[in-house]
This record gives structure tokens, sequence and C-alpha cells, in this order.
């Protein structure tokens, strides 16, 4: 008998499962619009210019192959928090950010969740939005906290349901930690405006919950760095501790590079370097020390004045890209093919996704008549969309709901 012989199969990724129907398929009006990752007009993936320069700089310079620090490349970690925060942050200035680099967001999550779940004084259970990034869960989960809800997505409207999301927050627990996506809420595209984040803020004042804002579109969302920070800025500008992590995935395109951090604000330097030096403790015997080459890449574009300016206009051109075709699939089905329904949504949400609204049987009917492929939740990712198939899309949408 074998050792495995009572391991059972589990269930395939979701997501990945997507993307191998769609290989499978050889139809040529085929689309995938399940992978989170940004295509340019041709629907091919786009590796950043400022990336390319920033390799070659990196190959002339010939580096070697020593292991980073525990916690990273200093000039990384360092540049990433300015880019967070902002350079006017004021426990950026007292040296009170304690940040290490992580395997991409994922990774930030899962050192943030162990050090909660390790030091956080107070409730173990953390409130992440109702949908929200389906990892999130068992991420959570895994590093030793428990996940609950907060309402978060209003079907009817399409929109957010910001009576409900008040109304758990201010019911849950006191001292419990409350998971805030940023910036481009994944799945649904839908994000409280200024005001509403500063309603949330005080809520989480009034009730000590604990922030932690995941950020894995910073840019990526309205185009500008600046403008996505709003909240995770506002909130530390109100006084409140956070935690945070960041990706450099989207907004770099470094998928596969896995280049993020996580990090905590704290009271002072001396608090830093406490804080510091148990985030070490949790990573050392995860994977010891991170990769090289991808933070070697986004540091070089972050600390270089020209290569940053290019990349902030090519994140700013992959948002308005997307932008752009939620304005022209708004104009197809409301205008052009008076689709039954109300699809303003498709304009007002933001990010990389997209909350059609379509159901699980017109999601199944798009995918078996028009070779058409998204979560059976009726999210698609904008980024699959450009001006060569864009028309045949929304002309399936119009078909597959009348
Ligand atoms: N958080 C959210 C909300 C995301 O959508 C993603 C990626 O899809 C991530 C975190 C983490 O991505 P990565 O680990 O590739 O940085």
């Amino acid at each position: 008998l074998s050792t495995w012989s009572a391991v059972p199969a589990g269930p395939p990724d979701p997501i990945l499962g997507i993307t191998e129907a769609f290989k499978a398929d050889k139809d040529p009006r085929r689309i995938n619009l399940g992978v989170g990752a940004y295509r340019d007009e041709d629907g091919k993936p786009y590796v950043l210019n400022a990336v390319k320069k920033a390799e070659e700089k990196i190959s002339a310079a010939k580096l070697d192959k020593e292991y980073l620090p525990i916690t990273g490349l200093p000039g990384f970690t360092s540049n990433a928090a300015k880019l967070a925060y902002g350079a006017a942050s004021v426990p950026r200035n007292q040296n009170a950010i304690a940040v290490t680099q992580s395997i991409s967001g994922t990774g930030a999550l899962r050192i943030g969740g162990a050090f909660l779940a390790r030091h956080y004084p107070h409730s173990k259970t953390i409130y992440v939005p109702s949908p929200t990034w389906g990892n999130h869960i068992p991420l959570f989960k895994d590093s030793g906290l428990e996940v609950k809800y907060y309402r978060y997505f209003d079907k009817k409207t399409v929109g957010l349901d910001f009576e409900g999301l008040k109304e758990d927050l201010q019911n849950a627990p006191e001292g419990s930690i409350v998971l805030l996506h940023a910036c481009a809420h994944n799945p649904t595209g839908v994000d409280p405006t200024q005001s509403q984040w500063k309603d949330i803020s005080d809520i989480v004042a009034e009730k000590k919950l604990f922030p932690f804002f995941d950020m894995a579109y910073q840019g990526f969302a309205s185009g500008s760095t600046d403008r996505d920070a709003f909240a995770v800025r506002y909130f530390v500008s109100q006084g409140h501790q956070i935690a945070l992590s960041q990706s450099f995935a989207k907004n770099m395109g470094l998928y596969g590079e896995r280049v993020g951090a996580f990090s905590l604000t704290t009271a002072n330097e001396e608090e830093r370097k406490r804080v510091d030096s148990q985030l070490k403790i949790i990573v050392r015997p995860m994977y010891s020390n991170p990769p090289l080459h991808g933070a070697h890449i986004a540091n070089t574009i972050l600390s270089d004045p020209e290569l940053y300016q290019e990349w902030e206009g090519e994140v700013k051109g992959m948002a308005d890209r997307i932008i752009n075709m939620r304005e022209r699939l708004y104009q197809l089905l409301s205008n052009d093919f008076r689709t039954p329904g109300e699809w303003s949504h498709v304009k007002s949400q933001i990010g990389m996704f997209s909350f059609t609204g379509l159901n699980k049987e017109q999601c199944k009917v798009l995918a078996e008549k028009a070779h058409i492929y998204m979560t059976m939740d009726g999210r698609i990712s904008m980024a699959g969309l450009n001006g060569r198939n864009i028309e045949y899309f929304a002309k399936s949408v119009d078909a597959a709901v009348r």
C-alpha cells in the first residue's frame, strides 16, 4: 500500500481551470477573461519598457548572486514604503515603519497573517469583505487566524453595500482585525469613495479594529500611484497603526518575479526594531531570505528618476487602456445593442476586474456558445478586452442575456 493512498484529490483551482478550458478551445474568436494579468491592445502579455531598461542596467552592473538579508534588499523595502506611505509620511520620517520584502502580495499577506496570529494582542479573527479575493480565506486560515466576513457588495445595485459594511464593522467585536482592499477591489471592481473611506476610518477607530490593507494594485486603478494610496495614507494620517501588503506584480508587470513588501507602522524607532526582529523570526524558518532579481528590478525603477517617470507613464497607460475598454463596453451594451439591463457599473467600477452581473447560466452559455471564458461569478478581467474583440464580446453578452 502506498503511503499516500488515503490522500484525497483536491478541487482544481477555479482560475487556472478557466485557462485550461481556454487553451483547449481552438476557435479563433476565443477570449480569456479569467486571469488577472494585464494584456496589451494585441491581447499579449506586456513587459514594461521601464522593466526592460532596469534589467539592462542590472545586467551591465554585473552584480553577484549572494543572499539578501532576511527582510530583503534594504533599498527596495525603503522605496516600497515611500511609494505606499508617501514621502511626507510621519511614521516613515520617524523611522517607525517595519518593512520586509516578500514573495509578492500573497507572501506579504501570509507574513502579515503569521505576525498577527503570533503578536497581535487582541482578537485572532480577521474580517474580510464578502466577496473577496478567493485566496484570502485559505491564506489567513493557514496563517492561524479565524476568517469572518463583512458585507461589501450589493447584487441589486451592482455596487457597494455601504450600509451593510458599516453595520457589520460596527457589530464586530472590539479589537478584531479587518482586511481592506486599498484600491481596485478584487473581484468586484467596486471601491469606497474618499468620503466613505473617512467613515470607515471613524468606525475602525471607534471600535478599535486593526486595519490590514491589501494593496495589490497601486497605480493600476486610477493611473496614479498617489491617488490609489489615498486610503492607506488617510488612515495613517488619522493616527491608525496599520498593516500593509504591497505587490509589484500588476503595477510593474512583475508577476512571476514575485516582488512585494509587508509593513507595519509602529510607535517609534525603538518599537520598530523590536517588530523587525520578530518579522525576521517569522521569515527565517519559512524561506530564509527572498529572491534577488525582482527586487533589483523594482528598486532600480523606484530609485532612478528617469525610469520612475517612464514607469509612471506606463502604469497610467495600462490603467487608461482599461478605463477606455470600460467606456467602450458600456457604449456597446447600452447604446449600440440596447442590451437589457443597466450597465453603468461597467464604467464606474475600477481596476483589473468588472463584476458584470452575469449569472452562472449566462457565463456557461458564453463559454459553450461564444468561446468566452470567465469565472462563474460573472467577473471579467477587463485587460482581456481590446479593440479587436470587444464588439464580439458585447454582442455575445447581449445574446446571452436576452
Ligand atoms: N491581493 C489581491 C486582492 C489580488 O488580487 C492579488 C492577485 O491577484 C494578490 C493579493 C496577490 O498577488 P501576487 O501574490 O501575485 O502579488
